[in-house]
């Protein structure tokens, strides 16, 4: 949450070493495409924790809501609030835990809607409003079925229900699960989870003849399961344009909303025999010229990847060279003609037939996307821009790195 969108005097600051680019024409298109492939009676919910998985949850949750989604899904209390402070009237999920009873005040004055757990939990909540508001509050139940988080027993799914059902003040508006595998080819251990959800709703629907809303997909069942759509999916990842697993690529189009650039801070050329950064894990083997980039690994660049990846710089692919530092790194220019101090460089994204992934980098440091996203959440400046609409003032960089307005760079 950078105060500089605010700042206008730090403006022209904001791209000077390094930043990270929100293209909000790629997220609309994400959610149209993701908002026509879901079955008739299901509507999308936007999750947006952790600040929109690095995204800016404001900006996205805006955007999202305006293109087709219907719902929000947060982690917090302080992320539901500051969705709140910024206007958003749309109705927000708190997916994590909340016990504590300063939570339960902000929840019931910000008009949010906790997810519920256990019994003892929905007590807490109940008399907490009993004794301060007198109001009634919307609650989500979560049933466990197989993730081993958070959740009620599935076997137990009715007592909870029926439980939750006699408090005062407490109006259950969902009863959903989570699943552990959705980005699994395999699907046995999601249709076991898919099966004990159905057992669980089937004991509740004999009590409630109005039952609530239910919803189990995140954005793997979203793309792989239309049977598991319900009344709502809960999609995170592929809003922002990745895919949870390769095996889902070929269901709906995404385009990655966030791109990662910063600038060549210094050039300099070197002899064969000059060991590169800290450690000297390169050693040149030829004359080359080597450019310092301003982003490293307090910018969200896992120092894992030092000597592993390439970055593009004219629309070239080069190496990056030597142990990735906090703030800089620096990268093999020897093949490139004509560079200068202060050009770009894109880490991650796209400049022509060139692309550099969240994924690629996931799969090299052996963790996810979902994480790649959410370490540029801390420390570098966000711009947003608009591949869809590329107002003047931005109309040349734009066409120079967007692919669907057919430029080639
Ligand atoms: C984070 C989260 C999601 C979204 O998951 P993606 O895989 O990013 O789509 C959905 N449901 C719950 C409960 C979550 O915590």
């Amino acid at each position: 949450m950078l105060s500089w969108d605010k700042t206008p005097a730090l403006h022209p600051m904001r791209r000077c070493r390094a930043w990270v680019e929100i293209d909000l024409g790629a997220l609309k298109h994400n959610v149209q495409q993701l908002a026509r492939h879901l079955n008739a009676q299901s509507t999308l919910m936007a999750v947006v924790k952790a600040d929109a998985y690095g995204h800016g949850a404001v900006t996205v949750a805006q955007v999202a809501l305006s293109t087709g989604a219907r719902w929000l899904g947060v982690a917090t209390v302080p992320e539901g609030v500051e969705l709140r402070e910024s206007g958003i009237a749309a109705p927000i999920l708190i997916m994590g835990a909340v016990n504590s009873l300063e939570e339960v005040d902000a929840i019931a004055h910000w008009n949010l809607q906790p997810t519920l757990v256990s019994p003892k939990q929905a007590l807490v909540f109940s008399e907490a409003l009993a004794q301060r508001f007198g109001t009634t509050l919307p609650v989500h139940l979560k049933i466990d079925t197989g993730m081993s988080r958070l959740g009620f027993p599935w076997q137990s799914a009715a007592e909870f229900v029926r439980f939750v059902q006699r408090l005062p003040g407490l109006q259950i508006k969902s009863i959903y699960s989570h699943l552990a595998t959705a980005d699994d080819p395999d699907p046995t251990i999601l249709r076991q989870q898919h099966q004990r959800y159905e057992a669980a709703i089937a004991q509740v629907a004999q009590q409630f003849p109005a039952l609530p809303k239910r919803h189990l997909a995140n954005s793997a069942a979203t793309l792989g399961y239309p049977d598991l759509h319900y009344d709502m999916v809960r999609v995170g990842l592929s809003l922002y344009g990745l895919y949870p697993a390769p095996h889902l690529e070929s269901t709906v189009s995404l385009k990655p909303v966030m791109q990662v650039k910063a600038r060549i801070t210094h050039l300099k050329d070197i002899q064969p025999g000059t060991g590169v950064s800290y450690g000297h894990t390169f050693v040149a083997e030829r004359p080359m010229r080597i450019a310092v980039v301003g982003i490293g690994y307090a910018d969200g660049v896992p120092r894992a990847l030092s000597n592993c990846i390439s970055v593009l710089v004219n629309g070239q692919r080069v190496s990056q060279i030597g142990n990735i530092t906090m703030d800089q790194m620096m990268i093999d220019v020897t093949d490139v003609p004509n560079l200068r101090e202060g050009n770009e460089v894109t880490l991650l994204g796209r400049e022509g037939e060139n692309s550099l992934t969240a994924n690629h980098w996931a799969t090299l440091t052996k963790t996810i996307s979902w994480e790649i996203l959410c370490s540029f959440k801390h420390r570098l400046p966000r711009i947003t821009i608009d591949s869809s609409t590329a107002p003047p003032f931005q109309t040349e960089r734009v066409l120079k790195r967007s692919g669907d307005v057919g430029e080639k760079h």
